[in-house]
């Protein structure tokens, strides 16, 4: 390790030796990556992945659990591709023993791509296709039905065929929103699931179970990011309750799993990892003690905690200049790759560091910054007013904790670009390895994938 990280203005960890290793494998990354030539003048933005990072967090997941589950529990992980839909990322997630949600044709064959087992695969869109779904029933891919319409659709479907699939419905507890509306999934006109609360639903679900004894899972996502815990863990209980009481009504174990979703909150205000998985899991032990005794099997399906903050954007800076007396420095990276920050700076602000033109953490007196990116609207901006050491042409920014939902969900306006992403791991010597997960996308992919190859479709039309 070259040096610690935690001396820089925007770099600290909060001491726990975990998230310092992983700045200095960040810092040392960005050297490597301008040293090595994946970043420069001609490819002025990349997207890093710190792969010692993800299996730590996949192993805290991984034992967060096991240390609050009766033995023997039957636990299925299942990382929600969403938040990084990349194949290499979901095969290094599965060797660390980490399944597939997934939500979509695209996704289900991304996972499918990176060898997820279809017995560690959830579907869970609320907009399946009766394609889909047979798909699904056909390779024996557990399946979460959002509402009472999807549900008649697998009524017919198994009448015809026979299936491995574990089936069960999405209900939401309607425990209310977190702190940022668009992702609170829990309020009580969500569009997800079957509105607990409303009148009738819980005897039409009770109902629903009476009559088909294949229906054995339950499942809540009450997420996300900025969902408080505690708000969490009652949505949680809420589906537990229900659960007990089908059991109760139907008199037999029907329901022999718990699908508690994901929605673990990042912190994006400093590198420390929290809350952590062992909190969470601590949490429901102790508010649903009933979940983790024995009777029931659990899914979780966390995305944006297992790899936000493993990730970095780093950009070129091409010009510093000034405006109305305030220094911005243009970048190569902004809304293409951080296009909730670009357009919800209140909901998704993000910490910004300063590298200099060999990659290492910029030092100097720090002045306030617009940290602009290169797409042509005024409100193409990482960081408003942020304080960092004055940026130069060629120096570099990284934007923190973008590992997951940023630079993986390009956003093409203005035609730019998607970014290459590169894995990196400590090397024999002290530096970095790299491996390409995504390689970069080229001008002639972009004239090929916006009509390029039907040149004349129009006017000959
Ligand atoms: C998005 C989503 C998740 C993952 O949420 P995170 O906040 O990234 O952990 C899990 N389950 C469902 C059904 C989702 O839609």
């Amino acid at each position: 390790m070259r040096h610690s990280g935690t001396k820089h203005n925007n770099h600290h960890g909060d001491g726990r030796p975990d998230d310092a290793e992983r700045v200095a494998r960040r810092d040392e990354a960005v050297r490597s990556a301008v040293e090595q030539g994946l970043l420069g003048p001609d490819t002025p933005l990349v997207g890093l992945l710190d792969v010692v990072g993800i299996r730590d967090s996949a192993a805290a997941l991984r034992a967060a659990f096991e240390a609050v589950v009766a033995p023997g529990t039957a636990v299925l992980h299942a990382f929600a591709v969403k938040a990084a839909p990349l194949v290499p990322v979901l095969r290094l997630l599965r060797e660390a023993g980490i399944g597939a949600e997934v939500a979509s044709p695209g996704e289900l064959a991304l996972a499918g791509a990176a060898g997820v087992e279809p017995g560690r695969t959830v579907l869970d869109s609320p907009a399946k296709t009766a394609q889909e779904l047979r798909e699904a029933l056909a390779l024996g891919i557990a399946v979460n039905a959002d509402n009472p319409q999807e549900l008649e659709r697998i009524d017919t479907l198994i009448r015809e065929t026979t299936t491995s699939s574990p089936l069960g419905m999405r209900v939401n507890p309607q425990v209310g929103a977190g702190a940022i509306d668009a992702l609170s999934t829990a309020t009580a006109t969500s569009k997800f699931g079957v509105a607990l609360r409303d009148e009738g639903a819980r005897e039409w679900l009770i109902r629903a179970y009476a009559e088909r004894p294949w229906l054995t899972r339950l499942h809540a996502h009450s997420g996300s990011q900025g969902v408080p815990l505690s708000l969490m863990a009652r949505g949680i209980a809420e589906c537990y309750a229900l659960a007990e009481e089908i059991n109760r009504r139907t008199g037999r174990r029907q329901i022999d799993t718990i699908d508690i979703g994901g929605g673990l909150p990042v912190n994006f205000t400093s590198d420390a990892t929290t809350p952590t998985y062992a909190q969470y899991a601590r949490l429901l032990a102790e508010a649903v003690p009933g979940l983790f005794d024995g009777r029931y099997g659990l899914v979780t399906e966390f995305g944006r905690s297992l790899l936000a903050k493993h990730g970095s954007v780093v950009a070129r800076v091409e010009y510093a200049k000034r405006a109305g007396g305030r220094a911005v420095a243009i970048t190569h990276a902004g809304v293409q790759v951080a296009t909730r920050t670009v357009y919800a700076p209140g909901a998704w602000p993000l910490r910004i560091a300063a590298y200099d033109a060999e990659g290492h953490p910029k030092e100097g007196p720090v002045v306030a910054q617009d940290v602009a990116g290169p797409a042509c609207f005024a409100g193409d901006l990482l960081a408003v007013a942020h304080p960092l050491p004055l940026l130069e042409p060629g120096d570099h920014v990284a934007a923190l904790d973008t590992g997951a939902y940023y630079f993986a969900h390009h956003y093409a306006y203005n035609s730019l670009a998607r970014p290459g992403v590169y894995g990196y791991a400590p090397g024999a010597d002290g530096g970095t390895r790299f491996a390409v997960v995504r390689d970069p996308q080229t001008v002639e992919e972009i004239v090929a994938e916006s009509g390029g190859g039907r040149v004349g479709a129009l006017t000959e039309l």
